[in-house]
Parts: structure tokens; C-alpha cells; sequence
């Protein structure tokens, strides 16, 4: 079996160090925001190129409070896309504004940077760009609309952690970026954990309130807040994790670059695209191939641990039916729906076991295809 992701090979390479961290914490006393959250945020603000970090409880609170602290809520409209997960919409929902989807780039899987401009009404408060996959948005395009608009800018990087556009980290271009330290993230956690980030002093001090019952100075409340704080033990693993996150990002685009030059001849299987002077992080490595869901099967009893992210999208959901939003709305993002599937990626992998995911695929892709058509 090989997994999509294997977390026990990555605690082999970081488990000693945090077993000992975390053990100091324990015998510490001192278990939320103290010392290891205060040097995580300077860290970790230092490894993204800003000037503020505020630790959170994931990266769900983080999207929700970088709403709330931009004052988004009852009345507003914030431009997204549905080829994300949920996490993305539900912020929105939470703080009773309304996401207005515009379709993919088939190309980069991200938002179409071309259709923004033809969503904006005067209830437009915000564009909330997602790097799905890991894969950098153009944010040259992006932030020159919304400072034409006059729009706010919050970044969904959850899974993008050290991808960068122009030499410039993601999550960094905005009003607010937004990032996920759930454990299969490239910087994961072994708990849930979330990080917003900004330039301005203003939005950091009003996260800080929120995130910690709306009040700046304990027991003094000035308005509704959440409790999403992130615990000692998950900022401790997280500053050591922290250290190695380069090298991983580094091993996981070599492994891209090697499942490329294994498809390379293979016309059924289409590889992902870089946009460029971008730095993607391969959160997922995410092919499109024809009859995804009878290959996806023949892969499962096959051994090979891929995925579909995601298999239905967020305008068709359940959650959004309040929207009446109808299949057909988003052609791009519908099509990729039934396309993508995601290979095992991680910095452990080996280039034994890569050989094995695509000659498997490879002959998964030929009798999907010999089965479909008898
Ligand atoms: C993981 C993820 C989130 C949510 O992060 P949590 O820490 O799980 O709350 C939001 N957006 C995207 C794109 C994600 O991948």
C-alpha cells in the first residue's frame, strides 16, 4: 500500500525533537499562548516576509476572524471560487456574508483571475483567492483589481505554505493570509492549529481580540468573540517542524518534476502546469484523467492511496443550496470535478514507490478505458 500521505515517515525524521519540546511544555505549566506561540509567530512571520503572525485554532478560524476583523458580514458579498474545500465558504457563511464563485483556470486550478471583474457589485467587500494545491494565484491580476475596486484582499493559503508568486511568499499579498496547520498540511501539526498573517498593526490587534473573547485586556470584552487559541503544545512541534519546512517543499517539487518525467509520454494522463515565476509547493500533486472514478477504484484495489479533491463542487453542495445556484454556472470548475485525482505526495516518498504509483495508474488508465468502452 502506498498512502497519499504517510505521517509516521515524517515523525521518524522530527520525533525526537518534539518529543523532548513537548515534554518541556508539559512540565512547564504553561499551556496556551505563552512562550512557544509568541516564538512561533515571530518565526514564522520572519519564514513568510510579514510583519504580523497570529497563532489560532485552524485555519477555518483564521479565514473567519480575517472576515471579522475587516468588518465583512450580513449584507456583503466576498468573490471566491467553489473548486476548494468547504472550509473557504463556510467562513463566509459564518459571518453572514455571501460568496459570489467565479470559475477555475482549467490550467493552475485556481481562480480565473479574467472573470473577477464581472462579479463585482457595489456589495462587494472582498476577493478571497484560494492556492489550492499549493499552486500560487496570480496576484499581480488579483491585487490590481482590488485596488481599483477598493476591495479587501484575504488569501486562502492553507495549503500553501512557502509557495511563492514573483519571489514574494503567498498569504503576504493581501489584507489578510490565511494558513492551516491541520497534520496532513506541508507544515502540519499533530493537533489542529491555524495562523492568519498581515502588514497591519490594526487587523493583528483586532484578530488578537477576536481570537481570544473579543477583548484586548483580559476580562475587558468591547465586542463577540470567538476562543480559538492555539495550545503550547502545537506552537512547540509546530517551531520545529518550522525549520524543516523548506527542505520538504523542496523534496516535494522534486517529486513532482519525477511523476512529470514518468507521464511524460503517457497522452491520457494530463500533469499539472506551473504558472510562471511561481514557486508551487505541491500540497497535492493533482493529475486530470479520463474516467477518473473508474480509475480512482481500480487504483484503491490496486494498492495506491489517491484522491479526489474534491469531488463535488462547493456552488453544488447542500451547504449552498440556499444560493440556487444550478450545475452549468461553472463549467470549468465543474469539468475538473470529474478529472482530477490526486497521487501520493509527500517529502518521504520514494522514487521506487513513484515508479510504482504510475505504472499502476498507467495500467489502471488503459483498463478503465478497454472496460468502459465493452
Ligand atoms: C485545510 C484547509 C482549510 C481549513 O483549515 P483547517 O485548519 O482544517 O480548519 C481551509 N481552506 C483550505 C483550502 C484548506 O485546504
Amino acid at each position: 500500500m502506498i498512502p497519499i500521505i504517510d505521517s509516521k515517515r515524517q515523525y521518524a525524521t522530527v520525533g525526537t525533537e518534539v518529543e523532548k519540546e513537548v515534554l518541556e511544555v508539559l512540565r512547564s505549566g504553561s499551556y496556551i499562548l505563552g512562550k512557544n506561540c509568541k516564538a512561533f509567530e515571530e518565526e514564522v512571520a520572519e519564514f513568510l516576509g510579514v510583519k504580523n503572525a497570529v497563532t489560532l485554532n485552524s485555519g477555518t478560524d483564521a479565514l473567519h476572524l480575517a472576515l471579522r476583523a475587516l468588518d465583512i458580514g450580513a449584507g456583503d458579498e466576498v468573490i471566491t471560487v467553489a473548486f476548494t474545500f468547504v472550509a473557504t465558504t463556510e467562513a463566509i457563511g459564518i459571518v453572514g456574508a455571501k460568496p459570489v464563485f467565479v470559475d477555475i483556470d482549467p490550467d493552475t486550478f485556481n481562480i480565473d483571475v479574467n472573470e473577477i471583474e464581472s462579479k463585482i457589485t457595489p456589495k462587494t467587500k472582498a476577493i478571497l483567492p484560494v492556492h489550492l494545491y499549493g499552486q500560487p494565484c496570480n496576484m499581480d491580476v488579483i491585487m490590481d483589481i482590488a485596488k481599483r475596486h477598493n476591495l479587501f484582499v484575504i488569501e486562502d493559503a492553507c495549503q500553501a505554505i512557502g509557495a511563492e508568486y514573483k519571489g514574494k511568499k503567498v498569504g503576504t499579498f493581501g489584507d489578510i493570509g490565511c494558513f492551516s496547520f491541520y497534520p496532513t498540511k506541508n507544515l502540519g501539526t499533530m493537533g489542529d492549529g491555524g495562523l492568519a498573517v498581515t502588514n497591519s498593526e490594526f487587523l493583528k490587534n483586532r484578530m488578537i481580540a477576536l481570537r481570544n473573547h473579543g477583548g484586548a485586556i483580559r476580562y475587558y470584552h468591547d465586542e463577540i468573540g470567538i476562543n480559538s487559541r492555539l495550545d503550547e503544545i502545537q506552537a512547540a512541534i509546530l517551531r520545529v517542524k518550522l525549520k524543516y519546512i523548506n527542505d520538504w517543499n523542496k523534496k516535494r517539487r522534486e517529486h513532482a518534476a519525477f511523476y512529470n518525467e514518468l507521464f511524460k509520454d503517457v497522452k491520457d494522463i494530463e500533469t499539472p502546469k506551473e504558472l510562471d515565476n511561481t514557486y508551487c509547493i505541491y500540497h497535492q500533486y493533482t493529475v486530470k484523467i479520463p474516467n477518473r472514478d473508474e480509475v480512482h477504484k481500480l487504483l484503491q484495489e490496486n494498492g495506491i492511496g489517491a484522491m479526489i479533491y474534491y469531488p463535488v463542487p462547493l456552488h453544488l453542495q447542500k451547504v449552498h443550496a440556499y444560493l440556487g445556484l444550478k450545475e452549468g454556472l461553472l463549467p470549468n470548475t465543474e469539468k475538473n470535478t470529474k478529472l482530477v485525482l490526486s497521487l501520493p505526495m509527500f517529502a518521504e516518498i520514494t522514487q521506487e514507490e513513484q515508479r510504482t504509483v504510475a505504472q499502476t495508474l498507467i495500467k489502471c488508465v488503459e483498463l478503465a478505458k478497454n472496460k468502459i468502452s465493452v
